[in-house]
């Protein structure tokens, strides 16, 4: 399977010194607490325009009653250049039952004590070799906290004993190397060492509303890139551009949209629901007017065996600054359980046909849960891709694509998760540092295309699913293909986090482009010396590897870095009056064109007073990221009229960066997160001048 995903390639190297007692257990107790360009953008009918283990258990159901049809009945072949991933969506955040797995015991939820350690150093020895690298040769195993893991428990488990690592179900004492959160880094308070496993503002920023905001922020710079995200209205604030657009595109006879709805904050495919007509639209849930995004319905997936089916790409950001990107090579497909028809009126509800999601077309009668990985309602990536390669499809294509997706999609969402950083982590306070496990839906096009569906902040972890056993009666049973992709994401998500590892690791990079060979180079043989022979990593970095083809689209991140200069007071995320006034003044940005600071305060509060209005629960007042951003366009746009947006941005950015002095991006770096990174990774740099590369998927 390695072709498909490009250049990686492992080296094992079978110098390294032994590890000696690496297995050796830390004789600290553990705590007794009780349970607990891309192709064509068009979608559906109208473009997108410039807008801002085998399984331990038989199934009830027999391979031959499945569904999926030979592949002969698949429609692309002979088609072009794509191939066709299916993609699963099995979130499930926030669910607190406890496991009931055959043969395991009810597991109990272990509740953490506060760390009153800081830093447990696990090298007990180490020495340096010619070269710089750091080499251990005894070591405590490392440690991890996995009372908060939940649903993932099982998969985390399974890791760390290949790992030969140290968990500690029920928390610890002392502090742990690695904590697994189930939902959010506040899972767990009072961590001021170690590692999480979730970053703070994770879960707001990937809400529907917020992660579309985004991915619209970047629409309106760089339009071209960011034509993988349906085009999009947020509810109920947009109705009257969102009717507006219907009625237009009504005028024509020929084209019948439809709209795929979607509450915020849903999951699961909860909520959802196709209309095709505003009147369908149900704004109104009981007496409150409920947000949800509604979106573009992509009218012609590819289908595979004339089903609709989309794919679950796992996402790990390692940090955040320097930006580090890894991503799974191994995913799930998932299918829907009803062949596949373009919208009427008639099918429009009929979930298992339209939506993807595991936790709806387990319910049909159609779902057939495999033994094997690439047969059934569930599959492995992989296996999806091998089958349209061996019809002709070029498969690294897609992949390439689908690497682009990523990295442009994280680089919308940074902007707002640097914001929570400083504010959760501010630098200077003792703190841990952060690193999360993403899951991307991404459906395929039958141009093979891939749209982002959306991002999942808490993808599910479990390896088993339910089964019936008697009526009513539900058990969990292992389930393989699961178990395959997702203990391969967390156990080398571990490998990858390893404090010891990363020093070694983070001494290799140069440049500003770390190269990944010899990070896996590094990671194989420490696995051959230490645990025994653990497969070839299934994350490939794809950032900084590819930093100069997608630099040049980190704009926002420095817009950031100016609003978080004038935050002023650590753990703000709003900018008041005054401090807005002080970044006008600095930035001598009123000296233009008479735009005196009564303009100024004008502008504050216009644009403050939209941004806050509909802003769920926020008790904070103040200017917001987004409103700032939205506030500098406007400035850019005044200052440098005949320019487009873009460039208006990069010269008004180079203006204000200028004012701020030599020192403004180390002041940037350490005003952010600077914790997050292995400090001797500092040569990755945002761009500051503006190369105007083209985004050409690596
Ligand atoms: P949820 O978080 O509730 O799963 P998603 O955004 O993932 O919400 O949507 C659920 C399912 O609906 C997806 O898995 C996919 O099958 C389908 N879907 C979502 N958005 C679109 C779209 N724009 N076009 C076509 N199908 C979509």
């Amino acid at each position: 399977m390695s072709d498909y995903y490009g250049d990686v390639k492992f080296h094992l190297d079978q110098n390294k010194p032994s590890a000696g007692d690496a297995g050796k257990e830390d004789p600290e107790e553990q705590l007794h607490v009780s349970a607990s360009p891309e192709r064509s953008s068009s979608i559906g009918s109208f473009p997108i325009s410039k807008q801002r283990g085998k399984s331990r258990t038989k199934q009830g159901k027999d391979e031959t009653t499945c569904c999926v049809k030979p592949v002969s009945d698949w429609p692309l072949l002979g088609s072009a250049a794509y191939p066709s991933p299916a993609v699963i969506n099995l979130n499930n955040p926030g669910c607190e039952q406890a496991l009931r797995i055959k043969g395991t015991g009810k597991i109990l939820q272990g509740k953490a004590e506060s760390n009153g350690n800081c830093g447990s150093r696990n090298v007990q020895e180490t020495h340096s070799r010619e070269d710089g690298c750091v080499c251990s040769l005894k070591r405590k195993p490392v440690t991890v906290d996995i009372s908060k893991a939940k649903t993932s428990l099982e998969a985390l488990k399974l890791s760390i004993k290949q790992l030969k690592w140290k968990e500690f179900p029920l928390g610890r004492r002392a502090a742990c190397d690695i904590y697994w959160h189930s939902a959010s880094f506040h899972d767990n308070e009072n961590i001021i060492s170690g590692q999480v496993n979730k970053f703070p503002g994770m879960t707001e920023m990937l809400r529907k509303v917020n992660l579309s905001r985004a991915v619209r922020t970047m629409q309106e710079l760089f339009p071209e890139e960011y034509n993988f995200y349906p085009r999009s209205w947020i509810l109920p604030e947009e109705y009257q551009e969102f009717s507006t657009q219907v009625c237009m595109v009504k005028k024509d006879a020929t084209v019948n949209p439809t709209f795929i709805v979607k509450p915020d904050g849903g999951s699961q495919g909860n909520g959802i629901y196709l209309i095709r007509d505003l009147s369908d639209l149900k704004l109104i849930v009981g007496s409150q007017a409920k947000r949800a995004v509604v979106q573009e319905y992509i009218q012609t997936p590819l289908l595979i065996d004339k089903l609709k089916f989309d794919i679950r790409l796992y996402v790990l950001i390692k940090s955040l600054e320097p930006l580090e990107i890894y991503i799974a090579k191994e995913g799930l497909a998932r299918f829907c359980t009803e062949a596949y028809q373009e919208p009427s009126q008639k099918n429009l509800s009929h979930v298992f046909m339209h939506l993807t999601n595991y936790s709806l077309n387990v319910h049909s009668g159609n779902f057939v849960h495999s033994d094997s990985q690439n047969t059934g309602s569930k599959r492995t990536l992989s296996s999806v891709l091998f089958r349209l390669a061996a019809k002709g499809v070029d498969i690294k294509r897609v992949w390439s694509d689908i690497i682009a997706l990523v990295i442009k999609t994280v680089i919308a969402v940074v902007p707002e998760l640097t914001v929570h950083y400083q504010a959760d982590i501010p630098p200077g306070k003792p703190g841990p540092t952060c690193f999360q496990i993403l899951g991307f839906d991404i459906l395929l096009m039958k141009n093979l295309k891939p749209m982002l569906l959306e991002v999942n902040s808490n993808p599910s972890m479990r390896i088993e699913h339910e089964r019936e056993v008697a009526p009513g009666v539900f058990e969990y049973v292992p389930s393989p293909v699961d178990e395959e992709v997702k203990v391969g994401v967390i156990r080398d998500t571990l490998r990858l986090m390893d404090p010891f590892q990363e020093k070694s690791v983070s001494s290799r990079v140069k440049g500003g482009a770390c190269e990944d060979e010899e990070v896996d180079s590094e990671l194989q043989s420490r696995s051959r010396d230490e645990m025994g022979n653990l497969p070839s990593l299934c994350l490939k970095q794809v950032y900084p590897k590819y930093t100069k083809q997608f630099n040049y689209l980190r704009l926002v991140e420095r817009i950031t870095a100016l609003f978080i200069r004038f935050l002023g007071i650590k753990g703000n995320m709003r900018l008041g009056p005054t401090a807005f006034r002080t970044f006008i003044r600095t930035c001598k940005l009123s000296n233009f064109r008479n735009f005196s600071m009564a303009s100024v305060d004008i502008l504050y509060i216009d644009i403050t007073r939209r941004w806050s209005g509909p802003a769920p629960n926020s008790k904070e007042t103040g200017m917001g990221l987004q409103a700032f951003v939205e506030a500098f366009f406007y400035l850019a746009g005044r200052r440098f009229k005949s320019l487009v947006l873009r460039e208006q941005t990069v010269s008004l950015l180079e203006l204000c960066e200028a004012q701020l002095g030599p020192h403004s991006n180390e002041e940037r770096r350490s005003l952010s997160c600077s914790r997050a990174l292995p400090r001797t990774i500092k040569t990755q740099t945002l761009c500051l001048s503006n190369p105007q590369l083209n985004s050409a998927a690596p």
